[in-house]
């Protein structure tokens, strides 16, 4: 699989999943919004779904650096992991084609695309 794709995928399932962990906060609930069960469960089935299009290597990164850290993966702007904020390895840096982890925290590096 093009790691664009395992990239969009893994984004996609990192903004799932804020958003489910968005629901369990209280506030959330204060400020006016209904969250219905079926509408959460609907979100858990299509996070279901994307994780099982990751290649497992990858899908088994996400789920334990979300255990870890609930935020799996960092953006990098500048040189710079912002889950840990170090700066990479500039050897790291020319290798934006392909999924890397954060060498000091082990998050999953996300490039913004310009
Ligand atoms: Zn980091």
């Amino acid at each position: 699989m093009a790691s664009e794709v395992v990239e969009m995928h893994l984004k996609l399932l990192f903004d799932l999943d804020n958003l489910l962990s968005d629901m369990d906060e209280p506030h959330y609930k204060e400020i006016g919004f209904k969250i219905e069960d079926e509408e959460k469960l609907s979100l858990s089935r299509a996070r279901q779904d994307l994780l099982g299009k990751l290649p497992p290597e990858i899908a088994g990164i996400y789920e334990r650096l979300r255990k870890r850290y609930q935020k799996a993966i960092a953006p990098v702007d500048n040189g710079f992991c912002f889950g840990c904020f170090q700066q990479l390895p500039t050897e790291l840096l020319t290798r934006i084609k392909e999924i890397n982890t954060c060498p000091n925290c082990g998050r999953i590096l996300y490039w913004r695309r310009k």
